[in-house]
């Protein structure tokens, strides 16, 4: 687990149960005070040492002395859009920001609200489509980091009281996810956790550019999270050009490790493919998608791209994205289209494309890299 940033002041929010308990025995703590502390922190969420109504007060101050939450420092905006997503940006402990952001389920699922979370402070797979290649790598998000952006979105709905919920996680946001395995993965363990915030393995969704020795150890883990590969061109040389990892980690090794990846129950794996106009949007590529992922359980989702100033790319027409569905749909196969969700959420591996971004009068300005 990475916790650099004051290493003799653990993280309570990035520890397991037993870890949390094996430190408590180190401190001389009974270990009955390790579990709840436990649900103080993941179930509950509390962010405050004195809310442990059930401690004494004692060991409360000295958990404040000689331990830190971790995770999210502060909350600098949170910014309602019409469609009912609300964006998140956070500050974490050495200033860096990050963004969260919570969507809506479509129709009769308004209510369940999908939480799209970031994993590392930036990104250094260079996808040519994505704001936040662009913008290069910083640091690797701890495992606090990664589940308090869980717990401040579960914090947040509860707050409106409106009956909406988090059910979903979607590792979607900045940042590679399974380049920082290391913390990704105690993160999901964490949300999965019965004593903890005890969501279902099948409703988190890791999404990848396809970097296989993170597919092969999450594939490992045991804990049968939903995956999503962000494809966006269904040929070796196509999608070397947006995605210059594909060199690294070749397309047709990408499809075998889908084929290994274990899926339980009927689950299926998601192939993102952002449509960028006169680049991957023809009736040939519908057709290479289809032949790609033969004999694997499938669902595709097509996102139009959002344009961007600092990118390339441009957006197909909605008749051009019906029509590329289609061909798809016609093979049998099951094809969402994502129109955009929040104002400024680009998909990439899905991921938002604005981070550092601010909304002012005049429209959305890239903040200055720290
Ligand atoms: S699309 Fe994902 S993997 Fe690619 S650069 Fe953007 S954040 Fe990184």
């Amino acid at each position: 687990m990475t916790e650099s940033l004051q290493p003799f002041q653990p993280a309570l929010r990035g520890l397991s149960q037993e870890a949390l308990c094996a430190l408590f025995a180190e401190k001389g703590i009974p270990a009955f005070r390790g579990k709840q502390v436990f649900h103080w922190v993941q179930k509950k969420g509390v962010r405050d040492f004195e809310a442990m109504r059930n401690l004494p007060k004692e060991l409360r101050a000295r958990l404040a002395e000689e331990t830190r939450f971790g995770g999210i420092a502060e909350t600098i905006a949170e910014k309602p859009s019409a469609d009912g997503s609300v964006k998140f940006l956070f500050a974490l402990d050495d200033g860096k920001k990050i963004e969260s952001v919570l969507m809506p389920g479509s129709g009769a699922d308004a209510d369940k609200m999908t939480l799209c979370v970031s994993s590392q402070v930036g990104c250094a797979v260079d996808c040519k489509f994505c704001v936040t290649g662009k913008n290069g790598f910083f640091r690797q998000m701890t495992t606090a980091e990664i589940v308090d952006q869980a717990l401040y979105a579960r914090h947040y709905l509860a707050r409106q009281n409106d009956g909406r919920l988090l059910r979903n996680i979607v590792f979607m946001g900045m940042g590679e996810p399974l380049l920082n395995t290391e913390n990704v993965i105690p993160a999901i363990r964490l949300m999965i956790d019965h004593e903890g915030m005890d969501l279902s393995p099948r409703r988190i969704t890791v999404s990848t550019s396809g970097i296989l020795p993170g597919l092969d150890e999450l594939a490992q883990s045991g804990m049968n999270a939903m995956l999503a590969i962000s494809l966006n061109a269904p040929t070796q040389e196509e999608r070397e050009v947006i995605m210059p990892i594909t060199r690294k980690y070749p397309l047709a090794d990408l499809m075998e490790a889908c084929r290994r990846y274990p899926l339980r129950g009927g689950a299926r794996i998601t192939f993102e493919y952002v449509l960028m106009a006169g680049f991957n949007d023809s009736r040939r590529h519908a057709r290479e998608i289809i032949r790609l992922v033969h004999g694997i359980p499938t669902k595709i989702n097509v996102i139009p791209f959002n344009p961007d100033p600092a990118l390339p790319y441009q957006r197909p027409t909605d008749e051009a994205v019906l029509e590329f569905a289609e061909v798809i749909r016609a093979a049998n196969l099951t094809c969402s289209i994502r129109w955009s969700k929040a104002l400024d959420v680009s998909g990439a591996c899905g991921q938002l494309a604005g981070q550092y971004r601010q909304k002012t009068s005049g429209g959305y300005v890239v903040l200055p890299r720290e």
